[in-house]
């Protein structure tokens, strides 16, 4: 994955991908599947052909071949847009009570629903997280269980922000004991953590984005569980039996399909894991009381994320230091008019406003090496000695 990002050091995943080498490959090949996969001739047929045996791969390298079905679309924020809103729609029309739930740490793409669902009269409710990125269970379930009518949760499996990760069984546990709808923010999951591939049958959605793991840009899928009543929001022509209307990306979904394989092939959370955690381990030394790990003592983490707080040195200027030495490097909060703003995570774990304004994300390749680390570090540690 390397290959394609020249001469800089990337160290922002989390944000987007490379493409894979089973998708460069296939790109330089150019065996491209360009028919419109509803027409009837052959070259259409075969694009359907194409396309129907590219998902048959996708939901068997994710175990829910049997149980769910996939719908393809832009990407994940089109996805949790096309799941809250048509869930929504359908409950204003049955005249039923709509109950959306989602944590604070949250993408922007799931907190934005708020606004949506005002409009139409219907109910959201944040629900908080503690100082280490975790929720309480009985909180979470005791507010849903408050609720009546059609009740849907955000669980973000794995935090774009924090690497945070909350295992499927949480959610499933939730479920269980509310009846709740979930679906599962999933997107970054492949190649981060373990268990990427291990998703559970009783969850009722699962969206990801292809230019997360490597695919093309302006794919994405949602997997909903067979028998679930959803009509689809983007509507238009029927494709994908009405679940999402519109021309396939032909081309975006066979690169999901080789991305995908190519995961499964090659990933080694063994040596991620050794790789991220020895870099991590090695910024503490540089940086001791002058750094602070977020979510270091939550209970699970994802393998490829470290994001940090400096206590002292500005963490604008340090991303700028690495820039100009080549490393390409996250901030942990967004920039408007030159000004950081606070990462609301940050402040929502009880972060000061001057701390929350000064994360450094760093995100690996899921293929990143110890070796690799070992020589990072040490062309970085002259620039952190700076800032020390
Ligand atoms: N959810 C999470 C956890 C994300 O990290 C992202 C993107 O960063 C999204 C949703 C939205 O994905 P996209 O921007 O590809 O639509």
């Amino acid at each position: 994955m390397e290959r394609l990002t020249s001469n800089r050091i990337y160290f922002d995943f989390n944000a987007t991908s490379p493409l894979c080498e089973s998708v460069q490959d296939w790109l330089t090949n150019g065996d491209f599947s360009v028919f419109n996969p509803s027409s009837e001739h052959t070259s259409g047929r075969s694009s359907r052909l194409r396309q129907l045996n590219s998902q048959a791969l996708v939901t068997k390298i994710l175990g829910l071949g049997k149980s769910h079905e996939i719908f393809w679309h832009s990407g994940a924020t089109e996805g949790i847009n096309s799941i809250v809103k048509s869930l929504a729609i359908d409950a204003k029309e049955n005249k039923s009570p709509f109950h959306f739930f989602y944590f604070e740490s949250d993408h922007a793409a799931v907190r934005a629903q708020v606004r949506f669902l005002e409009i139409l009269g219907l109910k959201s409710h944040c629900l908080s997280i503690d100082k280490n990125c975790d929720f309480d269970i009985n909180e979470v379930v005791e507010r849903i269980n408050k609720a009546d009518g059609v009740k849907l949760l955000n669980f973000t499996w794995v935090n774009n922000e924090t690497g945070v990760c909350w295992p499927l069984e949480l959610a499933l546990d939730i479920k269980k004991k509310t009846q709740c709808l979930i679906h599962v923010d999933a997107v970054q999951a492949i190649g981060k953590i373990e268990n990427w591939n291990k998703l559970l049958t009783d969850l009722d959605f699962y969206s990801y984005s292809g230019h997360k793991f490597g695919a093309l840009k302006g794919i994405g899928f949602t997997l909903l569980k067979k028998g679930t009543d959803f009509k689809g929001f983007i509507e238009g022509g029927s494709q994908q039996n009405g679940l999402r209307s519109g021309t396939e990306n032909s081309m975006g979904i066979e690169s999901v399909a080789l991305a995908l394989q190519y995961f499964s092939d090659n990933f080694s959370p063994n040596r991620l894991e050794q790789a991220t955690r020895f870099f991590e381990e090695e910024l503490k030394k540089i940086f001791q009381d002058k750094i602070k790990i977020i979510g270091e003592d939550a209970k699970h983490r994802n393998l490829n994320t470290i994001f940090a707080v400096f206590t002292d040195a500005k963490s604008d200027a340090l991303v700028a230091a690495m820039d100009m030495a080549g490393f390409d490097v996250g901030k942990g909060s967004a920039c408007s008019s030159g000004l950081s703003t606070p990462n609301k995570t940050l402040l929502a774990i009880g972060l000061d406003e001057a701390l929350a304004r000064n994360a450094v994300r760093f995100s690996f390749s899921p293929f990143y090496t110890l070796d690799l680390a070992k020589g990072h570090i040490s062309t970085l540690k002259e620039i952190f000695l700076k800032f020390i």
